[in-house]
């Protein structure tokens, strides 16, 4: 299946050629509403109050700080955030866990890739404190073999040293993996290192309309990768 042209929905993956699946979690499984909330809103609300800043600008601040580490651990670390910004990042996290969730259809496409036997592994940027709490709240650990987080394999997916690193951790042949994400620079590092079947997942918050990406086969929702065949 070509992954460079523009792809239709109904140009299923096709199960047979393909050996491990590799899903990300949050804006993939899980609605990233709860993230794009976190960060962008209640973090900066409660920065506003501890340093006695207008919202914007306590926005403005962090924003400024995210894109300080960007594509580096930190990003992602929330234990690194918690000291930044003098804010217990964790606690929040689980004072809000009423937000965390699974995107529409997602649980229904980890029965189906059970159904087809094939082996299931999250690969996530994500802090395992993170990670701890998504899977507290929606027991997305019972649907996988593996959950890996972008801190036991050194570097976040969009860095193209991830790739070797998680292949050496995990043993899957490129060749014969899917790779799921809502990151366009997560699925290049992917495809750079020649996975060869790569969706995007463009409806990556329940919050915010579908973000196609034409290079990729881009859907938002499950239905296509649940019929699992090629159209013959
Ligand atoms: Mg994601």
């Amino acid at each position: 299946m070509p992954q460079s042209a523009a792809l239709s929905p109904q140009h299923f993956p096709d199960w047979t050629q393909i050996d491990d699946v590799l899903l990300d979690m949050d804006g993939t499984l899980l609605d990233r509403h709860f993230d794009n909330f976190f960060f962008e809103e209640e973090l900066p609300r409660r920065y506003a109050t501890l340093h006695a800043l207008p919202f914007e600008e306590a926005r403005d601040r962090l924003m400024t700080m995210y894109r300080s580490v960007e594509g580096e651990l930190a990003w992602t670390d929330l234990d690194y955030w918690t000291k930044r910004v003098g804010l217990d990042v964790v606690a929040m996290h689980k004072e809000l866990d009423h937000m965390i969730g699974f995107l529409p259809g997602a649980e229904e496409f980890l029965r189906h890739l059970r159904q087809l036997g094939k082996p299931v592994t999250i690969v996530t940027n994500a802090h395992s404190t993170g990670v701890l709490v998504k899977v507290a709240k929606t027991g997305l650990d019972r649907y996988v073999n593996r959950i890996v987080d972008a801190f036991e394999v050194g570097y976040l997916k969009m860095r193209p040293e991830y790739w070797p690193n998680c292949q050496r951790l995990l043993g899957f042949d490129p060749s014969r993996s899917l790779f799921m994400d809502d990151d366009e620079g997560c699925l290049m590092a992917a495809k750079a290192f020649g996975v060869a079947h790569l969706v995007h997942s463009a409806k990556s918050s329940s919050q915010l309309p579908p973000a196609l990406l034409p290079q990729f086969l881009s859907i938002a929702g499950f239905a296509p990768l649940l019929n699992g065949r090629s159209p013959a």
